[in-house]
């Protein structure tokens, strides 16, 4: 399992597992034998094609689903196990941002009473003078003002709104939040001010961040460690800085090469590295390497032996038979 030494681990996923039954005898395995560990204060990307489990993943970590198998400790209590003061501790501990803002923030509702609906569900002031002031101050926190307190969310641009939605998980003064795929829905542009919103609040506050996103290009610039994920399984997983100078997954190159290069010379000259064959379903999928279908590289040890996720320098986890 990739290991964190060097500091306090504030997350534990081992072997975990979460498969769905489609059937008769049909399962499918959306997460299939996933550890890794995280330390408080980083950012840990998950990135994969949709379908791959990450949402699936996070969400299961944080005890939004049942596991299957595994365990997922944090702060070295099991987050499946949780029950009573502990459970509601770990609720206002954790929190989540969402893909699709306006999905996630009621539209009945003014910002005032979104961004203090947990406060009050959690008794963390006495008065709701208090809490309006805390309101105020984290909507300027995040770039909107006091004004828009009292407006509702369809008065707002998709950037904005994930601006409120960024408010609403910090109003509980969270440590870890599971970001699922927070930039996905907005513009290029909107999503570089958000990323570097939700760095500089990392930094204030020294939050820990499980990233999910669906491409290699903005995990960049949050992620510390990166891992990508196929069809259920974790394929490599090492830091930001050697997965985007060293990748080895030939999927993970695959994804690499599909990111447009600024420099246009350079981006005449990107080889994009075309993946053949389909995804495979999730569902009772082969045994062997789940990325064998679509690998230039695939062998008949592909087709037999599943791959382990192995360290293949320091700090550098690849699960392919080519290493
Ligand atoms: Fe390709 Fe085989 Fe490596 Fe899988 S184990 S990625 S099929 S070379």
């Amino acid at each position: 399992m990739p290991e964190v030494k060097d500091s306090e681990v504030v997350l534990k996923v081992e072997h975990l597992k979460k498969y769905f039954p489609m059937g008769k005898h049909a399962v499918l395995k959306a997460v299939d034998d996933v550890s890794f560990e995280m330390k408080r204060g980083e950012t840990l990307g998950i990135v994969g094609e949709s379908g791959c489990g990450k949402t699936t993943c996070g969400r299961t970590v944080i005890g939004l689903y049942d596991k299957t198998d595994g365990t997922v400790l944090y702060k070295g209590k099991d987050v499946h196990a949780m029950k009573g003061n502990e459970r509601k501790a770990f609720t206002k501990e954790v929190q989540m941002i969402f893909q699709d803002p306006y999905a996630s923030l009621d539209p009945r509702l003014k910002v005032n009473q979104i961004v203090g609906e947990g406060m009050r569900i959690h008794k963390m002031y006495s008065s709701n003078a208090e809490i309006q002031d805390r309101v105020f101050e984290l909507l300027d926190q995040v770039g909107l003002n006091r004004e828009h307190a009292s407006r509702y969310v369809h008065e707002f641009s998709g950037g904005q709104r994930q601006r409120i939605g960024i408010a609403r998980a910090l109003a509980l003064d969270p440590e870890f939040i599971l970001c699922d795929e927070p930039i996905s829905a907005l513009d290029v542009s909107i999503q570089a001010q958000i990323i570097n919103l939700l760095i500089r609040l990392q930094q204030e506050r020294g939050l820990t961040y499980l990233f999910i996103a669906h491409d290699l290009s903005m995990v960049k610039h949050i992620s510390d460690r990166v891992g990508v994920m196929y069809l259920g399984t974790m394929v490599e997983m090492t830091t930001s800085e050697e997965l985007y100078t060293n990748p080895a997954h030939p999927y993970t190159k695959a994804l690499l090469s599909a990111i447009p290069i600024p420099d246009p010379k350079v981006e005449h000259e990107r080889q994009r590295i075309m993946l053949s064959g389909d995804v495979p379903s999730p569902i009772n999928p082969a045994p062997g390497c789940r990325f064998k279908g679509r690998c230039p590289y695939a062998s008949a040890k592909c087709s037999q032996e599943t791959p382990v996720l192995h360290e293949i320098a320091p700090k550098h986890y690849v699960a392919c038979h080519l290493y």
